[in-house]
């Protein structure tokens, strides 16, 4: 009998006024609870963003289907992944002026879909049009080393708000067809009016990200894998967890490289970043680097006293 739990996992956002912010922070706030829903639920006057987990599936069902009724809404494209890996150990509801950062609360994208490439159409630009576009990585550094699309620019920002002035520095003509992409289409959605103030006319983002990609084409242009906020730290091809990475103690990044902390002897992954660092690069935590630095040649509490 198979025992281990597993984890039934939704992303999804939507632009759509939201007036009265404390209700609406209720509303889902006693829904997930109902639900057993954990996860992160960003909340602004411009609309929702998040990513939760339920460990059923019909928990999650009534959950997508509560918020639709509570929005009004027909549809919503939640971009669905298991796991068997817990990806939240908790529920966060976080209020904020953007739903996600770009510094412009003043841009809001119009409903409905005037520069969203679906998968396939998305696809069909890549493989026929290749010397014709720009592609752009819209995501930060540390998300795309793990995993992009063929032939993409990585602008290799730290954070979303640095994307408006790659952009200004970039030498791309303005009639130039840019194709530009995120995990799940949010960043995109405001970063494409930010390129149509900026003067370019002829650009497209993915929609629903790598995500709603990778669900219908997975091994194909995108190469690597998807770096997602939370305990999985990314998800494969497949939108299975990652086997590959751990996220480093130290930075937060993705991690490979493994070590045996001097310090107290755990096993534990680090980044390379991390790796080339002393103090960083032999300790498996912030507090056993620190405490290696204080006194190299004594060991932790781990190990047996008067070692
Ligand atoms: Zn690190
Ligand atoms: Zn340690």
């Amino acid at each position: 009998m198979n025992t281990q739990p597993s984890y039934h996992i939704t992303a999804y956002y939507k632009f759509i006024t939201i007036s009265d912010i404390e209700t609406a922070k209720n509303f889902f706030e006693s829904t997930a609870k109902k639900n057993n829903i954990l996860g992160l639920i960003i909340l602004a006057p411009e609309g929702f963003n998040s990513t939760v987990a339920a460990t059923t599936e019909n928990d999650l069902k009534n959950y997508k289907s509560e918020i639709l009724k509570y929005f009004n809404l027909q549809t919503l494209n939640f971009k669905d992944s298991k796991s068997d890996k817990a990806p939240f150990r908790r529920l966060a509801i976080k209020l904020r002026s953007e739903i996600v950062t770009l510094g412009t609360p003043e841009l809001r994208p119009p409903d409905g879909k005037n520069y969203h490439l679906t998968p396939t159409e998305w696809n069909q630009v890549m493989k026929t049009e290749t010397d014709d576009v720009v592609l752009i990585d819209t995501r930060n550094w540390y998300e795309t080393k793990i995993g992009t699309f063929k032939n993409a620019i990585n602008p290799m920002t730290d954070q979303f708000t640095e994307f408006p002035k790659f952009m200004e520095s970039q030498n791309i003509s303005k009639e130039k067809k840019v194709l530009i992409f995120c995990t799940g289409g949010i960043r995109c959605e405001k970063g494409i009016l930010d390129l149509h103030k900026q003067g370019y006319n002829n650009v497209y983002q993915l929609d629903g990200g790598i995500l709603n990609y990778l669900k219908e084409y997975p091994n194909d242009e995108f190469e690597g894998e998807c770096f997602v906020f939370d305990h999985r730290v990314s998800v494969d091809q497949d939108l299975k967890p990652s086997t590959k990475y751990d996220l480093c103690p130290h930075c937060g990044q993705p991690a490979q490289t493994k070590i045996d902390c001097k310090r107290c002897d755990s096993v534990q992954m680090i980044c390379e970043n991390c790796a080339v660092i002393d103090w960083k690069k032999d300790t498996c935590s912030k507090n056993c680097a620190h405490h290696l630095e204080l006194h190299p040649d004594r060991k932790g509490s781990k190990q047996p006293l008067g070692y």
